[in-house]
């Protein structure tokens, strides 16, 4: 039987970083992962070019039932941080916009560094390897060299003095994502946020949506809104409409805050006083009003948006001079604060992230262990969850590296220099 200082189960981000970390402070890593390629989701994020932390993080930037508990991790491991890594390894990348950074070749380069870091730490990985079972061996202090589990894989049994769980959340489970976590923390009766998709498309009613869905494909900049008072919330981002209903930056960032049965209100032109510009328009133009309205969206949703007036009653398919001041003033607000009601969301299949995974309050923000000793959790499986724009990937480094530094303190006999 093989033994380890630490067992870490998910080699996506913050799996691979935080076996980096740890092997490098001197401590005998088995990094496990069930899938036959390692970091498929890094692999496939930013369009391909990973965005892999956001200049302007903080905990502004992440849902989580306890919004305190990112700060002391995301202090102690900084995008400048993992930048200083990306120039050590020469790997080039650039700012895209609001702060997120971006490689200038490929997701790839992120990849290769991990795993260097992880070689360089002397990093044993098993992969694709499947567990079994972890079990409990009993509760011995974690600076002793006692092993405190037992992990049954395909590939043998393993002990290990501590245990982390970096398995991710439930999105996109082509891909290998699984509900591993939150089972290892029922089996070790830690609290779970019930997961739900998060930063995922919204969709509608089919009869509601069939007005819109030949928008499909569209794409324009929009204000977002949703909540009330407390919970109330906007970001100003692109919009794209699809078949079933919207998505986009700005609509990924509103779905996970959305409540289901609540409404979502947009701005379809938030640098205009659209009323002001059509009763301009009614005193010097004999134009259509889609064509008065072609100046400020694009022409396609502006034929859209007049083609609803009959279900109104109102006659919006005619010249803007021969409309009525009232008939210009709800189509006006009808495109500055349209307001619907998304049925649901395209789910696990297309959400970019699960919000919600193993509560925080049964995890130290130092370290990342849990309240049963020598088992830890990072990244996304932990409820903690950031917006769009690379800050998923900063918790990811951010948690990994804490955890790391806690293995090691833990782990390393009295007396280390950790
Ligand atoms: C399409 C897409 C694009 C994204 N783009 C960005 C972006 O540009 N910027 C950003 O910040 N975030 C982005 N994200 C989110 C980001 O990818 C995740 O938040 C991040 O990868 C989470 O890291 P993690 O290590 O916690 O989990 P993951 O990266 O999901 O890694 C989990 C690992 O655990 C393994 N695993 C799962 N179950 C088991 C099991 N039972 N046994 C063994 N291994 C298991 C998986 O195979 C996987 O390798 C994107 C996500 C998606 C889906």
């Amino acid at each position: 039987m093989k033994n380890f200082d630490v067992v870490i189960v998910g080699a996506g981000a913050a799996g691979l970083f935080c076996a980096g970390v740890a092997g490098q402070q001197g401590l005998s890593v088995l990094l496990i992962d069930h899938s036959d390629k390692v970091a498929e989701k890094i692999r496939i994020s930013g369009g391909g070019r990973c965005n892999f932390t956001n200049l302007d993080t903080g905990p502004a930037n992440f849902l989580s039932d306890n919004p305190r508990f990112c700060r002391s991790a995301l202090s102690g491991y900084t995008p400048r941080d993992f930048l200083a890594l990306m120039q050590r390894h020469q790997i080039p990348f650039h700012e895209k916009h609001k702060g997120q950074l971006f490689c200038d070749r490929s997701a790839e380069d992120i990849i290769q560094m991990l795993l260097a870091e992880c070689d360089a730490g002397g990093v044993t990985r098993w992969h694709s390897c499947h567990i079994k079972n972890i079990a409990f061996l009993g509760s011995r202090p974690l600076d002793t060299c006692l092993s405190s589990y037992e992990i049954s894989t395909d590939h043998g049994i393993v002990q290990s003095r501590a245990i982390v769980i970096a398995t991710g959340g439930l999105s996109i489970p082509k891909i290998g994502a699984t509900d591993f976590g939150y089972r290892i923390a029922k089996q070790f009766n830690l609290p779970v946020i019930t997961p739900r998709p998060a930063l995922v498309p919204l969709t509608f009613d089919a009869d509601a949506w069939a007005p819109f869905a030949q928008l499909s494909g569209l794409s324009l900049p929009v204000q977002i809104e949703t909540g009330s008072k407390k919970t109330h919330i906007a970001f100003n981002e692109d919009l794209l409409f699809t078949h079933r209903g919207l998505s986009g930056p700005g609509v990924l960032q509103i779905s996970s805050f959305w409540q289901e049965g609540t409404p979502i209100r947009l701005n379809l032109a938030p640098q205009q006083n659209i009323a002001e510009q059509l009763n301009q328009a009614k005193a010097t133009s004999r134009k259509l009003i889609a064509n008065e309205l072609a100046s400020v969206v694009p022409s396609r949703l502006a034929d859209t948006w007049v083609a609803q007036g009959a279900a109104l009653g109102h006659n919006w398919q005619r010249p803007v001079n021969e409309a009525s001041d009232k008939a210009l003033t709800v189509l006006a607000e009808r495109l500055s604060r349209w307001e619907i009601t998304p049925t649901g969301t395209e789910g696990y299949k297309k959400a970019e992230v699960t919000a919600g995974g193993v509560d925080t309050k049964a995890l130290s923000s130092q370290t990342m262990e849990s309240r049963q000793p020598g088992l830890y959790f990072i990244g996304e499986v932990v409820d903690v969850t950031g917006w769009l724009g690379g800050y998923n990937f900063q918790w990811a480094w951010a948690s990994g590296f804490a955890c790391a530094k806690g293995l090691a303190a833990a782990l390393k006999p009295v007396g280390t220099p950790v």
